[in-house]
């Protein structure tokens, strides 16, 4: 068994974000049956459905406990307890790592990040709330290329290096060692391959060829164009420049997959000024016709 579920599909802020009245958010607000809400990026996988592993840690992570049954603590098993057995962190940007914040209630905790990610959030005076008692944070350093066994469960995990460095309010510890800051995953169990890429500064030759070996790809889908995030709110970056491939034009994603012939291909990490956020738009349906899926809040692999 292998279970790999999202709990939230949106690039950090969400869809609605609170301080956008974006025509997308604007919307989700008025007719969110056209375009419907979205939690923080979060995915969860298991492989037994009883112990559950997070990818990263959202500021949603709460509201997405709540609203995941698998996530919550049993009755039966005394008043202390979780089935979340621990936490991959593949980057230190706040958008993924506030959730561990959350988590703090003294309840033991495995995280696997890199090196330096760790160093990122151990600098941090906020994270010592979670090194109250002795054992409540084991960490596990995770290599780009070598594969680790997640806990019991079965699962394998290798982290692929990608470009970025650390987010701004960490800038000052970055060392510019490739595969330090920013991970994508691939997660193996009984012959099953996921990608698990939401965030994408450019597809390599080398992430093709991980790619070609996968039954199912979660991909960036931050941005449907390179100048929508400048278009819809003036002085803002182009998604390039942000280490977001576009899903659109010659150069952008699907055009770049398009002959691989992985059978599952999924965008994740949806930001809110996307039109393929609007299942009735045209980008929506060249999407659907280009064989890809727009991840939605609850999406999960079938067994
Ligand atoms: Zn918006």
């Amino acid at each position: 068994m292998f279970f790999f579920k999202m709990l939230g599909t949106a690039a950090g802020g969400g869809v609605p974000q609170w301080n956008c009245a974006c025509q997308f958010c604007d919307r989700c607000r008025t007719s969110p049956q056209n375009v419907a809400p979205r939690l923080q990026l979060q995915a969860a996988l298991s492989g037994d459905g009883k112990a559950w592993f997070l990818l990263n840690a959202s500021p949603d992570l709460r509201i997405q406990i709540e609203a995941n049954s698998e996530l919550q603590p049993s009755p039966g098993l005394g008043r202390r307890n979780t089935p979340i057995t621990g936490i991959v962190l593949t980057t230190a940007d706040l958008d993924q790592v506030l959730g561990v914040l959350l988590l703090r209630e003294f309840q033991p905790l495995t995280i696997y990040a890199t090196a330096l990610v760790r160093k990122t959030l151990e600098a941090n005076s906020f994270f010592r709330m979670l090194e109250r008692v002795p054992n409540q944070l084991t960490w596990v350093e995770i290599v780009p290329g070598k594969k680790f066994s997640l806990g019991e469960s079965g699962i394998y995990c290798t982290p692929i290096p990608l470009e970025g460095s650390l987010p701004f309010y960490a800038r000052e510890l970055d060392t510019g060692e490739p595969g330090q800051a920013s991970l994508g995953l691939l997660l193996e169990k009984d012959g099953r391959r996921i990608a698990y890429t939401p965030s994408l500064p450019e597809i390599t030759k080398e992430l093709r060829e991980i790619y070609r070996t996968c039954d199912t790809v979660l991909a960036d889908g931050t941005f449907w164009s390179d100048a929508e995030l400048n278009r819809t709110h003036a002085g803002t970056p182009l998604a390039r420049s942000i280490g977001h491939v576009p899903l659109s034009g010659e150069d952008g994603t699907i055009a770049l997959l398009a002959d691989l012939d992985f059978p599952r291909r999924i965008f994740v990490h949806i930001n809110n000024t996307n039109p393929i956020l609007d299942a009735s738009s045209p980008e929506h349906r060249a999407v659907m016709d280009a064989g890809w899926q727009v991840a939605h809040d609850g999406w999960q692999l079938d067994q």
